[in-house]
């Protein structure tokens, strides 16, 4: 394991979070250029990344350890020719989410909480990503769009937690994300709103003090961040998670199970431990959902129990997050047994 959380730490002042975003590398030369690649470094890697282009901010690619073609957070961000191949039981919309949406944007699954399709842009796309074809172009919102999200929320008083997802709904402007924030926190039934976000991980700078600013006092705030390999989470992180800490916000972290990046107990565990150095708490372990393009990245669930019960050997409870797997229809994400 190569854990660099000290090395190559971007000077935080030089450039605003929009410019980093703007700058983001979006081809697979532009990769290879940065990294000290030799292009032909690479076994059938699709240099046409027309489905799902390449996006990879600095600051994350900062992390990657130079020349090395097989380093866990470069193969997050870089495409495989395997993409292409068509696999048998995976689709375009793997969790049939279709199905659960009352109002555009919206996703009513669970009880008790709705989750907003707040952005469609994200600061980085995840090759594993199981919301790699949807029609964000179909589901881009405008104002009025969420407002009828808001009178949907407003008129199911069952629903009390607020689920701010995408995309990522941290490339929004605080400007909108403030208005969008003060309407929810307008419905007196709310009392707690989530944001699922990478950004926080892949351009630290996002969380600037208008961000942290604009997060309501009424309401509990959790943000789950994705981070799927401790070396996503440099000094640079550590100090952004804390600054979140100390405005109250709940730290939580969501990863997926990823053949090749985290499909170890050792980096699983020291993912959990360097989580907890920065506040956050490690709450599911996803498995692969079953997204056309991305089975290369697929675990099995047998192999996901065996690395949870070594898991659970060396961590406390707490740093042990919960193996899960989404079910289209189900009541809730489906938790898998731990083999041991
Ligand atoms: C995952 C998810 C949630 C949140 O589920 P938790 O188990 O509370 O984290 C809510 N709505 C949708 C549509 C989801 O996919
Ligand atoms: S939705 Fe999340 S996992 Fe998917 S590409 Fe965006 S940041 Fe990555």
């Amino acid at each position: 394991m190569k854990h660099q959380n000290t090395l190559n730490i971007v000077d935080r002042t030089e450039h605003s979070w929009q410019q980093q975003l703007s700058g983001a590398r979006r081809s697979f030369a532009e990769l290879c250029t940065f990294l000290d690649l030799a292009e032909d470094s690479f076994d059938g890697v699709m240099k046409l990344e027309k489905q799902f282009p390449i996006i990879a901010p600095d600051p994350y690619l900062s992390r990657i350890v130079k020349g090395d073609p097989r380093d866990p957070l470069l193969l997050q961000v870089l495409p495989q020719a395997a993409e292409l191949i068509s696999t048998p039981g995976y689709s375009d919309d793997p969790l049939e989410e279709a199905n659960a949406s009352p109002v555009q944007g919206l996703i009513h699954k669970y009880h008790g909480r709705v989750l907003l399709v707040a952005s469609a842009a994200c600061a980085i796309h995840c090759r594993y990503c199981f919301r790699r074809h949807f029609p964000y172009q179909e589901n881009r919102l405008q104002r009025n769009q969420h407002q009828q999200a808001l009178d949907y929320m407003a008129s199911n008083s069952d629903v009390q937690e607020v689920i701010l997802s995408g995309g990522d709904p941290l490339t929004l402007s605080n400007s909108y994300l403030s208005w969008l924030i003060q309407a929810i926190t307008e419905l007196p039934q709310i009392h707690t709103l989530r944001i699922h976000t990478r950004l926080p991980i892949v351009i630290p700078d996002r969380v600037d003090e208008g961000l942290l600013e604009l997060l309501p006092s009424r309401l509990k705030i959790v943000m789950v961040v994705h981070c799927n390999h401790a070396n996503e989470l440099d000094e640079n992180v550590k100090a952004t998670m804390e600054q979140l800490t100390s405005a109250g916000v709940t730290l939580l972290n969501q990863s997926v199970l990823l053949k090749g990046v985290n499909d170890d107990a050792a980096v699983l565990a020291q993912l959990s431990q360097r989580l907890f150095e920065c506040g956050i708490l490690p709450y599911y372990l996803h498995l692969l959902d079953p997204v056309q393009g991305a089975a290369h990245f697929d675990a099995s669930e047998k192999k996901a129990g065996n690395l949870m019960a070594a898991v659970i050997k060396v961590l406390p409870g707490y740093l042990v997050p919960r193996l899960v797997r989404e079910r289209p229809g189900a009541a809730s994400k489906t938790p898998l047994p731990v083999v041991t």
